[in-house]
Order: C-alpha cells, then structure tokens, then sequence
C-alpha cells in the first residue's frame, strides 16, 4: 500500500468524523494524512526500522490504525464510521465545493439525505437561499451533480419518472396529441433508467418537435430531426422524443418498450407465424400485407397473446403465462389502502404526524402507519422510551381530531448485531407494529447475518422486516445473508418483508419480490417518507411490486383496516 493510499484512508476517516460533528479528532487525522503524504520513504519500509510514532502528528491512536491499514489492506474503524451515517451523505461530499461541513448544514436545514434530494432542491432554488450560499453556488452544485451522474450513467427511476412524466404531459397539452408515452426502460419503470425516452404519435411531427423544444426547462436542443429530437434539460437531464405516423403507434411502443429480450421472442414468434414483427409493425412475410400496427394489443393478439403490463416484460416467463391465460393481476394504486413506514418530526422526519394523517386522507387511505426510529440510532434523533410514549400520546390525540383515517403507531427498531430489538418487550406490546431494521454492522459474514436476522424473527412482537436487502441504488449493495432461510422463516412466522419504496432503496428488489411470493412471504409496501412529498413514493413502491408479479393478496397494503389488525398482532 502507497503512503497516498494510506492518507487517503485518514483523510475519509476526518471528513466522517467532521461530519458528525466531532471536534478536534478530525484535524489530528488531516495532519497526519499530510505529513505521512510527503513522506520520502514509503511506510511500509520505514516501519521496519522506525516506530510509526515518530512521525509528526502520529500518536498512538493513528498509529495503530495506520499498522491496521498496512497488515489488512483496510481500516475497521472507517467501516465502521460509514455504517452510522446516512450513505447518501457520503455521496454529497463527492460534489465538487461540497466538503463535511456543507453536507452537514444541507442535512440538517434542508433535511437533504442524498444527491437525489440535493438535486431536487437546488432545481427547486432552495440552495440559493441558505445563508453563505448564493445563485452562483447553486449553479456549481447542479453541475457537479451532472457530472457524477455522467460518470454512472444511471437515472433512478424516482428522479427520471416526475421529470419525464412533466414533459410528457407539456408536449401533450402543447401539441394537442392523443398519442405519446413514456417509452423504453421508463415505462417498464425499472429501477434505475439509462436514458428518458418519449415516444409520440402523429402525422405532424413538426408541431410535435415544435411544442418539445418550447418546455420551460430546455436549456438546449440538441438535435432536431424529421422523427427524433433531443434536447438537454436545466438540470443536465437528456431527453429524447420520437415522433411515428399515427397508424405505426402501436407497433413503435411495442418496439420501443422493450426489453430487447422480450422482443426478440416476440420476433421469433411472429417467425413461427409466417410473419415478421419490426418498429413498423407486423407483417405477413410472403406479400408483406400489414398485419396490426395501430395499437399494441393488436400485435400481441395477432401473436396469440394477450397483451401485458410493461413492468412485465422482461422475458421471465411473461409470454409463457399470457400463452396460458396465467398472466397475474397485478397489484395497481388503487388497490394501496394505506402506508406502513412514515417518519415524523419525532425522529428525522420533517412533518407533524397530524400533518402525516392529513396527507394520508387527501390520498384516499385507510390507514398510516407513523414509524420513527428507534433509541440507539443517534444519527436520525431515533426516540428514547419516553419520546416514543409522547408520541403515542399525539397520536391519540389527533385521531380523536381526525376521522376517516386511522393512525397506526409503530416504530422503526434497530436490529441489535445479536438480533435483538431496541426497545424492551413491554414497550413493543404497546406499539400496533415493529418494523425491524438493520441500520448497522453491514460487513457481517452471511451466517452471522442470516442469525441476526432469524433472531429478531423470534421475537413476537416483529411484524415488519424494514428494507430486507440493505442495498442503496447506486451507492450500496446488499449485505450478506441466505435469503432463501429468511425469507421462508418470515412466511412461517407471519412476518411481512418490506418493500421499501424510497426512491434510492426500492428494496425489496423486483427479483426480490418474485423470490418472496414463491417462498409464500407477504410483502409491505412502505415509503419511508421523511415528508410529506415523499409519501408520493408509494407509485414506485407499486411499480416494483408490479415488475416482481405481485397480486393484490401477496401486498399487505391491499388489507383493508378491519383485516389488517389481526395480522399486525399477530
Ligand atoms: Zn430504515
Ligand atoms: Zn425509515
């Protein structure tokens, strides 16, 4: 290892510290980051002759870490610094200008956990107004923000959605069209988007390319062509727009839907047919008459299918089960009687819970479940004892005020690293629902995890297993545990797995959510909403749910109140 290597390592450890608000510690790493950085020897062989301690700024704290680094290659410590933080934090300060003291201020007065949010608050001028902050330095972020997004290359589907669903709607309204839709990836709404694909059609393109351009929020066009414009968005957002003939609709969706696996059995199907299918439509092969084009489910029919949703279409046995007439029916937002994870301002969420059972009603549920976190973790204010009765207390109080809407109150209970739950049992007997989750300790071996997890199973006042994966979109992957053993453990024990609908989590994945049906494990959709926008996530909570085949009766949310009881006591 490089003396670089090893300052860099002492230098995240600093930014951490800082961010947390630690006080000295962080300038005593910094310091000797500097001075081992321009060392002339590396320190691997200096070791050998000389005590670490001899180097400025080393005491014996850093010393040992800095002997750790050299023996494993990696730093516990830095591990485990990363784990009681918010990951999407860590990912602030890889905006350019933005260092810990910045990601601190935007976490704690914009309440921004992540670049999504930080995005949508600096499009939306919040930035410009903080104190020390200003237009140009808005500017800065958003670029930045760019930038790093350029380097994966991926859109979230929560990000990607809204702004593609604007546009949509602008260029509907603008050029008076009947036809246009979200295509590719989007509207099949995986959870992460390479590119925003519209897809309109007309036989008048130009008006159509006209009203594309004229959004409020393109900063250029960068190309404009008979049938495809794309244009780059304020935000650094492209957007591409297709325009087909009216009567080639149909087939063009189809096409241009996707996934290319499913069209490519769709392809040889129509082979088998004596047909030939394309982004123009389907044609018999010997004199090629059109066979359907104007609309997709005359394709499919042609075909000998029913048409599926997009979220389906990914070849995982969607045609075989529209062969069969076994196509399932898919769980939709209507069906949603209620959220089950919802952050108040009790805990690091930004709305009162009366704000939280209001909101709920406006959406027409049943029920909302109030969620706050739990004592032991600090970071997000997690509620000791007699916060957390205070807050039952509220909401008592404020059921009697509202009607039509009833407010659950749980709580979100750190998983302890022996499986234990963060409040003693007769505080849990109190709540109407636990949620579980593990926040901590990530880097556990599978074993060790998949016992923590059964662990907290075993105790009986579990009802939910808050984001069963650990993964963060883009930034974290899942941690270790056997999926299979958890997963049917929590169908034996009337457990629901969450599936979080969070826009950086939606986890459980939609592979997630296929593997938990066939083990016979119901799932709970939940937002995890820190504001009252955020219960809006709910439509990609669905979405996944969708994309992992799940029915009305597999979802938890799909019970209406007077069910839902007996299973939340289990
Ligand atoms: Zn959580
Ligand atoms: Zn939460």
């Amino acid at each position: 290892m490089r003396n670089s290597e090893i300052a860099a390592i002492l230098e995240e450890v600093a930014d951490l510290l800082e961010l947390k608000g630690v006080a000295f510690k962080p300038n005593a790493y910094r310091k000797a980051a500097r001075n081992i950085r321009e060392m002339k020897q590396e320190l691997e062989t200096y070791r050998k002759k000389e005590d670490l301690r001899a180097i400025p700024g080393v005491g014996e704290a850093i010393a040992k870490k800095v002997e750790e680094i050299l023996d494993t290659g990696s730093l516990r410590y830095l591990d485990e610094l990363k784990e009681e933080l918010p990951a999407g934090l860590l990912q602030l300060m890889e905006v350019p200008d933005i260092g810990p003291k910045t990601a601190m201020r935007l976490y704690k007065e914009l309440r921004i956990t992540n670049l999504h949010e930080l995005k949508a608050a600096a499009t939306s001028h919040q930035i410009r107004d903080l104190k020390g902050f200003g237009d140009k330095s808005e500017e800065r972020v958003l670029q930045g923000i760019a930038l790093l997004e350029r380097r994966s290359g991926r859109m979230l589907l929560g990000y990607a959605y809204p702004i593609a669903e604007r546009l949509r709607t602008h260029v509907q309204g603008a050029a008076r069209l009947k036809l246009i839709s979200l295509g590719g990836s989007l509207r099949r709404m995986k959870e992460t988007i390479g590119d925003i694909d519209l897809l309109a059609g007309s036989d008048d393109a130009g008006r159509v390319m006209d009203a594309f351009a004229s959004y409020q929020d393109v900063e250029e066009v960068l190309e404009r062509g008979p049938t495809k414009s794309v244009v780059r968005l304020k935000d650094g957002t492209q957007v591409d727009l297709r325009v087909v003939k009216e009567v080639e609709y149909g087939a063009a969706l189809q096409y241009f839907t996707g996934n290319k696996e499913h069209n490519v059995e769709l392809r040889s199907m129509a082979n088998d047919k004596g047909m030939k299918l394309n982004e123009y439509g389907l044609f018999r092969k010997d004199n090629n008459q059109v066979v359907a084009r104007e609309r997709e489910e005359d394709i499919y029919r042609e075909l000998g299918l029913r048409i599926m949703p997009p979220e389906l279409r990914e070849n995982r046995g969607e045609i075989q089960a529209s062969i069969k007439g076994l196509l399932p029916k898919l769980v939709e937002m209507e069906d949603v009687k209620g959220d089950f994870h919802v952050h108040s301002l009790a805990s690091d969420g930004a709305a009162t819970i009366e704000e939280i059972a209001y909101a709920a009603k406006r959406k027409g549920y049943e029920y909302v479940g109030i969620t706050d976190h739990s004592q032991s973790l600090g970071v997000a204010n997690g509620l000791s004892v007699e916060r957390l009765r205070g807050n039952m207390d509220i909401a008592r109080n404020i059921m009697e005020r509202v009607d039509g809407v009833k407010v659950l109150i749980g709580a979100e209970v750190e998983i302890l690293e022996d499986g234990g739950l963060d409040y003693p049992d007769k505080v849990l007997k109190e709540l109407d629902y636990v949620i579980g989750a593990v926040h901590s300790k990530f880097k556990m071996s599978e074993a060790e995890m998949t016992n923590r997890l059964l662990a907290a199973f075993s105790n009986e006042h579990m009802t939910i297993l808050a984001h069963p994966t650990g993964r963060v979109l883009e930034q974290r992957g899942p941690y270790l545990f056997d999926k299979e053993r958890v997963f049917q453990a929590a169908k034996e024990g009337g457990i629901c797995l969450e599936l979080n609908a969070y826009v950086e989590r939606l986890d459980l994945s939609d592979l997630d959510c296929i593997k938990a049906k066939e083990l016979g494990a119901r799932v709970a959709i939940g937002t995890d909403a820190h504001s009252l926008s955020q219960l809006d996530y709910m439509l990609y909570g669905v979405a996944t749910a969708r994309r992992g085949w799940l029915e009305p009766k597999d979802v938890l949310n799909c019970l209406p109140l007077s069910e839902l009881v007996d299973i939340l006591s289990r």
